[in-house]
């Protein structure tokens, strides 16, 4: 792994490595492994794993890819990482990332852009200037600069995606707000989780939208999602939205009875810009389980075209709330000027986000405003219910699972993606995943076929509420 971390430096997947490649080799890790070696078996034993930069880990940089948390160090380790640890993970890194997780394409935080492993050409005379660089200066290199074309790798946990992909390490963990661990899965040719809302604890993810954010995970099979998923699940005393039922250890059956399977299709999933090639890859994937005996039909979740606006709403009011903890003060950065309060609050805000994340605190400030309240906000909460009931009346209807692809499209080109008039059709991206996180259900990515310019698809499975096995059960059958 160490090796691979070496060779794929110019995906710029990791902010903070926090194996020192400069000096360690993977014996000598190996060894210090070995003599720390504990008595009690444990189910990670020095497993690889790469953890995105907005979920706290003590003593490590955790910058969230912002000039407003560049050098901030946590003092505690968020849960799931913690669970991960004691099980004998081996953090191999902290990924890069879009700032504050607001974006689908990791191509906005202050480390420069993720690039997607998939048809990248490596080219050797910068991987030798890069190599040598001490860590610190690593994740910091320009890409702009680059005057060759790839393909981004989604996002907001590009990174994550990256690293799995290009086998640096077995697992990692990504947040999903509305898509951001789903949509760097399918196009990096990944398996990318979203369990249930409230099955793993937020304690020491930095939020985004806290009615919305979920720990997700990114793997090469379902079956090793589901081993970092029993790991971590569980309720936990330091997140009152963790389930308190005692939660149940499972492994996934090698088998399953696909003829009791009701599979469901949203028609409404037929949406503009969808390519020829995912709707090739999906159809496929819905005849396969016909042919194996499942019940395939078509199913309607009309609200599923309000979704993006809902999203936007309600995403921009939870950050206007979520971001006013950074005043220069508690947290992070503080500008220089400090001839008044305010004026040290609007220097340090101002220098420290980005355009994204500024316009979404105005955006939602807005929708917040007294006379805009009731007009934006809670007609998005309203709307939100309804999305929510869409998928309650479906799975009341006796459909088990649903069937969609997960993203539009294959993984654009940055040039494609980065051009000003892109980038609302690369937010529409997010059409299929972003209505599973307003409805709280569990949803996984899995890698379909390859396009025919030979880029990764993905699959997406929408599952019942707390029904994580049951999904996880149904993409390994896929898979
Ligand atoms: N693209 C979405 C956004 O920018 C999703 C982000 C996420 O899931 N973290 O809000």
């Amino acid at each position: 792994c160490i090796e691979r971390l070496n060779k794929t430096q110019q995906l710029n997947a990791f902010i903070t490595e926090t194996v020192d490649v400069s000096r360690d080799s993977a014996a000598e890790t190996d060894k210090r492994r070995r003599k720390s070696k504990p008595m009690r078996w444990r189910k990670l034993e020095g497993l690889p794993i790469a953890v995105k930069d907005n979920f706290c880990t003590t003593g490590i940089r955790t910058s969230c890819a912002t000039t407003m948390l560049q050098n901030y160090i946590p003092p505690y380790t968020a849960t799931v990482v913690q669970r991960l640890q004691d099980e004998g993970a081996y953090l191999i890194g902290k990924t890069n990332m879009d700032e504050f997780a607001m974006g689908s394409g990791s191509v906005d935080g202050i480390h420069g852009p993720v690039r997607n492993p998939w048809k990248y050409k490596f080219t050797s005379s910068n991987l030798e200037n890069q190599q040598t660089k001490p860590i610190e200066q690593v994740s910091m290199r320009n890409y702009h600069t680059s005057t060759d074309d790839w393909h981004i790798a989604g996002g907001s946990s590009g990174g994550s995606a990256a690293a799995v992909a290009s086998g640096v390490c077995f697992g990692a963990l990504g947040s999903d707000t509305g898509g951001s661990t789903r949509n760097p899965a399918a196009y990096c040719g990944v398996v990318g989780f979203k369990p249930t809302y409230g099955m793993l604890s937020r304690h020491g993810l930095v939020p985004l939208v806290n009615s919305m954010d979920v720990p997700a995970l990114f793997s090469k099979t379902v079956d090793d999602a589901s081993i970092l998923f029993n790991v971590m699940a569980g309720h936990d005393v330091h997140d009152s939205t963790t389930v308190t039922d005692e939660f149940n250890h499972f492994t996934l059956p090698d088998n399953m009875n696909i003829k009791d399977l009701h599979i469901g299709i949203p028609k409404e999933y037929h949406a503009p810009g969808l390519s020829k090639d995912v709707h090739n890859a999906w159809e496929e994937a819905a005849d396969m389980f016909e042919k194996a005996g499942a019940k395939v039909t078509q199913v309607s979740l009309p609200h599923t075209q309000y979704s993006i606006l809902c999203y936007i709403v309600l995403n921009c009011c939870e950050v206007a709330s979520n971001m006013a903890r950074y005043d220069g003060i508690e947290f992070g950065h503080r500008a220089a000027n400090e001839d008044s309060t305010e004026e040290l609050y609007a220097a340090t805000r101002h220098e420290g986000f980005n355009d994204v994340v500024r316009g979404r605190i105005l955006a939602g400030n807005y929708f917040l405003l007294r006379q805009n309240y009731e007009k934006y906000f809670a007609k998005a909460m309203q709307v939100r219910r309804l999305i929510s009931e869409d998928f309650k009346k479906v799975y009341a209807s006796g459909v088990d699972i649903l069937l969609t692809p997960t993203t539009l499209t294959t993984a654009p080109t940055y040039k494609w993606f980065t051009e000003r008039d892109n980038r609302t059709s690369s937010e529409e991206q997010d059409i299929f995943t972003q209505p599973v996180n307003m409805a709280g259900v569990p949803a996984i990515s899995v890698p379909s076929k390859l396009s025919t310019d030979g880029l990764p698809i993905g699959l997406q499975f929408i599952g019942q509420n707390f029904k994580d096995k049951e999904l996880l059960t149904i993409a390994k059958w896929y898979e």
